[in-house]
C-alpha cells in the first residue's frame, strides 16, 4: 500500500510534511516525499488530507462481556475504526467485572477475533468494582492488563488508593482515577448550580470531584507512584493538576471532548443525553480544560465513549444512566473546538490522541516511526459534516451532538497495514 499526497504528520518525532507512506507487511517500510509506486502497490490517495498516526483512545466502555444490549467488542472496534481510533483501553466495569486473570485473558482472546482494532482493557483496582478488597496486580498484568481502575466508581478509601498506588507501582503501571466523591452527591449526577435547579435537581458540586484529585496527587506524592486522573472537568481540579506537576508529581490527566465543548446548558437542550459523569460544568470550567489542554496540564484527550440505550436513557434525569458514545464525533470535535479557534496546533491535537495517552499506560503505539506497526488515520480536516447519531457504527446513539456540525472527517483506518474503514464504510472484519 502506498499513501499518496498527504500532510504526514507525527507528533512522536515531532516531524511533519508533505510525504508519501510505504506500507509492507503489515509495517512502515518508509515516508518520504515522492515515493515511486511499485506496481504491485495498492494507491491510497490522500490529497488535501492529513496522515496521522492511528488516534488511540485509553479511556472506553465496550459493555462486553455481560452489557452486550449496548455496545459489545465487534461494533465498539467498528465506532472506533470510524472515528480514526486504532487502539482503545476498555474500563473494567463489565459484567462480570474485569476482575480476574481469567476475564482478562478471555478478553484479549476474544478481541482478537472480533474487533477490527487493537483493544486493551485495565484490570479494576477492587473485586467487583466494590472498594473493599485490591485485586491481585501482578496476576492482571500478567494477563494482559494496562493499568488499574475501577472507573465508573471512585475508590472511596484514601487508605486503599494508597495501597493500589504502591501495588501498582511495584508492578510498573499506574492506576487510573475517577475522582468524585459520592457522599457529596445529593441526588443525582448533574453540576450543583442554577440549570440544576432549574431541573428540580440539587446535584453535586465540582468540589466532589476536586476532593479526590487533590487526595489522589497527595497519595501519588506520599507514595512516589503514578496516578492518571480521568476525564478531568472542574478548573479547581486542573489548578491542582498543574500544582501538583509543577512540584514533580507523578500526575497525567485527560479531558473528554464534552467537557471542552458544552456546559451543563446542554442538559436543557438534549436531557438525558447530556449527563454524564464527572457532569458537564460551567463556561469558566470549560474555558479551564482548553487552557489546561493548551498548557500541557491534560496530557490527553480520551473519550470515555460510554454507550446507554435510548429505552435506559428515558427514565427521567435523576434515574437516567451517566455517559454518552464519543468515539465517532471525538476528532472532529478536536478539530472544531481547539485546532481551528488556535488553541491547540494540529501537532499537539494530535499528540494528545495518539503516542502521548500511548505512553501513560505503556503501550507502544501511536506513533509512525519506520519499522513499527501500520496503524495510520487519513483525515480531511476541511470536510463538514453533521452529527448522525442513525448513522453511527455504535449500537447506541446517547450522545449531545446530535444535529451539530462539525468541520474535520475520517477518511481512512488502517490497522496493521490493513485498510478497515473507508470513505464512510467498514471494510474488514
Ligand atoms: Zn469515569
Amino acid at each position: 500500500m502506498l499513501i499518496q499526497g498527504g500532510l504526514v504528520i507525527d507528533p512522536a518525532s515531532g516531524r511533519q510534511g508533505q510525504w508519501d507512506i510505504r506500507v509492507q507487511d503489515g509495517k512502515i517500510a518508509a515516508i518520504g516525499p515522492n515515493l515511486s509506486a511499485l506496481s504491485t502497490e495498492t494507491i491510497v490517495p490522500a490529497t488535501g488530507c492529513i496522515v496521522a498516526p492511528g488516534l488511540v483512545d485509553i479511556h472506553v466502555h465496550f459493555r462486553d462481556p455481560g452489557l452486550t444490549h449496548k455496545e459489545d467488542l465487534s461494533t465498539g472496534s467498528c465506532a472506533a475504526a470510524a472515528g480514526g481510533f486504532t487502539t482503545v483501553v476498555c474500563m473494567a466495569n463489565t459484567k462480570p467485572v474485569m476482575d480476574s486473570p481469567k476475564m482478562v485473558e478471555e478478553f484479549y482472546t476474544r478481541a482478537a477475533r472480533e474487533a477490527v482494532i487493537n483493544l486493551y482493557t485495565v484490570g479494576s483496582v477492587t473485586y467487583n468494582l466494590a472498594g473493599k478488597e485490591l485485586t491481585d496486580f501482578a496476576a492482571l498484568k500478567e494477563a494482559g492488563a494496562v493499568g488499574f481502575s475501577d472507573d465508573g466508581n471512585p475508590v472511596e478509601s484514601a487508605a486503599l488508593m494508597r495501597q493500589a498506588l504502591e501495588q501498582a507501582g511495584s508492578v510498573g503501571l499506574p492506576v487510573i482515577s475517577h475522582a468524585g466523591d459520592l457522599s457529596l452527591v445529593a441526588d443525582t449526577i448533574v453540576n450543583e448550580g442554577p440549570i440544576a435547579k432549574r431541573l428540580g435537581l440539587k446535584g453535586m458540586p465540582t468540589a466532589a470531584e476536586d476532593i479526590h484529585v487533590a487526595r489522589d496527587v497527595l497519595l501519588a506524592k506520599l507514595t512516589g507512584q503514578h496516578v492518571h486522573i480521568q476525564h478531568v472537568s472542574s478548573a479547581t481540579a486542573i489548578a491542582i493538576i498543574r500544582e501538583a506537576k509543577a512540584r514533580g508529581i507523578k500526575v497525567t490527566a485527560e479531558a473528554g471532548p464534552h467537557h471542552f465543548t458544552l456546559t451543563d446548558e446542554a442538559l436543557l437542550e438534549h436531557g438525558t443525553n447530556a449527563k454524564m459523569n464527572p457532569p458537564l460544568r460551567t463556561f469558566s470550567d470549560v474555558a479551564a480544560v482548553r487552557q489546561g489542554l493548551a498548557d500541557g496540564t491534560l496530557d490527553a484527550i480520551a473519550t470515555d465513549h460510554a454507550p446507554h440505550t435510548a429505552e435506559e436513557k428515558a427514565v427521567g434525569m435523576k434515574k437516567a444512566p451517566c455517559g454518552i458514545v464519543g468515539l465517532e464525533t471525538a476528532l472532529a470535535l478536536v478539530w472544531t473546538e481547539l485546532v481551528r479557534p488556535n488553541i491547540l496546533t494540529p501537532m499537539q491535537a494530535l499528540a494528545k490522541l495518539t503516542y502521548v495517552p500511548a505512553q501513560i499506560l505503556g503501550l507502544n503505539k501511536g506513533t509512525l516511526a519506520p519499522g513499527g506497526n501500520a496503524d495510520i488515520t487519513i483525515f480531511d480536516p476541511t470536510a463538514q459534516w453533521e452529527v448522525r447519531p442513525e448513522q453511527f457504527f455504535s449500537k447506541s446513539h446517547n450522545t449531545p451532538f446530535a444535529g451539530r456540525k462539525l468541520t474535520g472527517q475520517v477518511v481512512a483506518t488502517i490497522v496493521g497495514g490493513r485498510m478497515v474503514f473507508n470513505q464512510g464504510k467498514i471494510v474488514a472484519r
